[in-house]
C-alpha cells in the first residue's frame, strides 16, 4: 500500500486525463512488470482525506461503514519514474464513474493510495512474437508493454478507439506493427483481428478492454488464429451499464 498525492494533471486526449501521483510514499513502488496496474485507492464521497492507513486490507474496507469506506478503481501504471517517486495513471473520463469523476477534477495535493502493483502480462519464454489488444482503458497498458519490449520481439497491436482524436502519438519502434480502428469510421478492433497473418513460430495474446468486447476477441484469437489457452491474457477491465469500482 502506498499513500500518495496528485502532483499535476494533464489531457492526454479529450477523453483520458493523465493523473501524476508523487510523494514519499511512493518509495518502494515496486517494477513488477510491462503491464504494472494498482488499486487507485480515494477518499470516500464529499470527503478530501483517506479513511485508510498503510494497515490496509480489503477484509476491513468491507467491514467499514459505508460513508467511511474509500472508493476507488484499478489503473494501469502508464509510466514509473521510481527516481522523481512519480507515477503517471491515463484515466479515461466516462460519466456515471467515480474514479473517473475523481481524476476529471484532480488537483495538485489531493490524497490517494495504490494498492498493488500486479501483472497480467505474462508471455511463455519461447513466445516469438506478440499481439496485443486493447480499447481506450487498456491502451496505457498496451504502450507501457511496447515500452518495456525487447526492441527486436515483435509484435502487432490493435488498439479500438472512438475517433482520431483518441489516437496516441506514439512512434513505436522497429518489429511492431501499431494499427488503431476508429469507431467512427466503422473500424473495429475485431474486424482488424480477424484478418490478421501473423508471424510464424509460438506466439502470445495480451489484451485487455470492455467485458463483452473481450470476450469476442479471447474468442476470435483462439478460433481464428488458434493460440491456446496458456498463450493468452486476455482480460475484462470494465463492464457496460455495470460499475466495478469501489463505491
Ligand atoms: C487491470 C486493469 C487495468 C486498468 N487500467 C485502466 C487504465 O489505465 N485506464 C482506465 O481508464 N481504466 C483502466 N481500467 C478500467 C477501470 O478500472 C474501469 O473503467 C473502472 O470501472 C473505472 O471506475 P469508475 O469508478 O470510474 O467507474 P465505475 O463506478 O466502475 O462504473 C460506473 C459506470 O461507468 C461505466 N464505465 C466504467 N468504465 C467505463 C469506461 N472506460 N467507459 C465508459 N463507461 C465506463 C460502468 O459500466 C458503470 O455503468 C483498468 C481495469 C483493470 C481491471
Amino acid at each position: 500500500m502506498h499513500l500518495c498525492e496528485v502532483v499535476r494533471t494533464r489531457p492526454v486526449t479529450p477523453m483520458v486525463q493523465r493523473v501524476t501521483l508523487g510523494g514519499c510514499g511512493l518509495a518502494g513502488f515496486p517494477a513488477v512488470g510491462a503491464d504494472a496496474f494498482a488499486y487507485l485507492l480515494l477518499p470516500p464521497a464529499g470527503r478530501s482525506e483517506l479513511t485508510i492507513g498503510l494497515d490496509f486490507d480489503w477484509a476491513h474496507v468491507r467491514s467499514m461503514a459505508k460513508d467511511e469506506r474509500p472508493r476507488g478503481a484499478y489503473y494501469s501504471v502508464r509510466h514509473h519514474r521510481p527516481e522523481e517517486l512519480e507515477i503517471d495513471l491515463d484515466v479515461v473520463v466516462h460519466d456515471d464513474g467515480i474514479a473517473a469523476g475523481w481524476a476529471a477534477a484532480a488537483a495538485p495535493g489531493d490524497k490517494a493510495a495504490l494498492w498493488g502493483p500486479r501483472v497480467l502480462f505474462r508471455p511463455p519464454a519461447d513466445a516469438a512474437w506478440t499481439l496485443l489488444v486493447a480499447d481506450n482503458t487498456a491502451v496505457p497498458a498496451m504502450l507501457s508493454i511496447l515500452d518495456h519490449r525487447p526492441v527486436d520481439h515483435r509484435v502487432v497491436a490493435v488498439a479500438e478507439v472512438a475517433d482520431d482524436a483518441e489516437v496516441r502519438d506514439v512512434r513505436p519502434g522497429p518489429c511492431v506493427d501499431l494499427r488503431w480502428a476508429r469507431r467512427d469510421r466503422g473500424e473495429r478492433a475485431a474486424d482488424v483481428v480477424r484478418a490478421l497473418r501473423l508471424p510464424p513460430g509460438p506466439g502470445y495474446a495480451w489484451g485487455g478492454g470492455e467485458h463483452a468486447w473481450v470476450q469476442e476477441l479471447d474468442a476470435l484469437v483462439a478460433d481464428v488464429h488458434g493460440i491456446d489457452a496458456e498463450r493468452r491474457s486476455l482480460t475484462s477491465y470494465w463492464r457496460r451499464n455495470q460499475p466495478t469500482g469501489l463505491r
